[in-house]
């Protein structure tokens, strides 16, 4: 739905020479920032609204349809995570009091995996207490029920306007692409899964921009908050990362006295 540039080809060289490969990691950025909101309704705003109580739904799946939202609904909590991982959606609205799974679980489990989906939720339980949990829980904003459906549009409104603003990068290194708004790499277009230590290793490297960098570095960067970590932790990740990038045209390349640094391979 949001158009996407293609990622920056990894042509730029750092100052620093070596043998063989060029560096990688320079960003290519595209904003949807300054386009107003005529625009973004010819664009289209597609919307998940996850509500059990049907009547409240289908009034609020045509009422926003007038507003030139496009609203499907589901009214089992279970099936809030599917639906977003079928369709891109703009926003979603999530009830507190779902059956099947509690909109706080759809909640944090989808902060949990970082989905960045802008999320309205909506609840009869209005207490203050609730607000900030679920605020820190990883919601963008709330609503008490009952609402005005204006106070709903116009909070959609800006919740999408802010998310769409929102610059997204993309780092590239050949094949592979590390996407900073989604935090996936992808080799080709298909995702390239790491264990948490080999992914925050290799975004740091592929976001260093072609610099090298040192073990002290990496081990501030990859290990933080740990210091009970010593540099032969990232030696072993390293030599791990380099087995999972074996085949893939992307290579970590040692350059003496100076550090590691992500390459094409030559
Ligand atoms: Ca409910």
């Amino acid at each position: 739905m949001m158009r996407q540039g293609s990622a920056h080809p990894c042509a730029m060289r750092s100052a620093v020479k070596r043998s063989a490969g060029h560096a990688c990691g320079f960003p290519a950025l595209w904003t949807m920032a300054g386009r107003d909101l005529a625009v973004w309704m010819e664009i289209g705003m597609r919307l998940l609204l996850a509500e059990d109580e049907s009547a409240l739904a289908d009034w609020l799946v045509r009422t926003l349809a007038q507003s030139g939202f496009q609203v499907d609904w589901v009214a089992d909590g279970r099936l809030v995570r599917r639906a977003l991982r079928s369709t891109h959606y703009d926003a979603l609205i999530l009830d507190l009091g779902l059956p099947g799974l509690a909109g706080e679980e759809v909640l944090l489990s989808l902060r949990q995996e970082e989905d960045p989906v802008p999320i309205l939720i909506l609840t009869a339980r209005d207490t203050l207490a609730e607000r900030v949990a679920t605020l820190r829980a990883g919601a963008d904003d709330f609503l008490a029920k009952p609402f005005e459906v204006e106070e709903l549009e116009a909070r959609l409104l800006a919740l999408i306007r802010r998310s769409r603003g929102r610059e997204i990068t993309k780092f590239s290194c050949g094949q592979l692409v590390y996407d900073a708004g989604t935090k996936r790499f992808e080799l080709g277009q298909a995702l390239f899964s790491l264990t948490a230590r080999e992914h925050a290793l290799l975004k740091t490297l592929i976001q260093a921009g072609g610099e090298p960098l040192t073990k002290r570095d990496l081990l501030e960067r990859v290990f933080t908050g740990d210091s009970e970590v010593h540099a032969e932790a990232v030696e072993v990740l390293i030599h791990r990362l380099r087995k999972r990038l074996m085949h893939t045209g992307t290579q970590i390349s040692t350059l003496r006295g100076l550090g590691y640094v992500l390459e094409v391979a030559p």
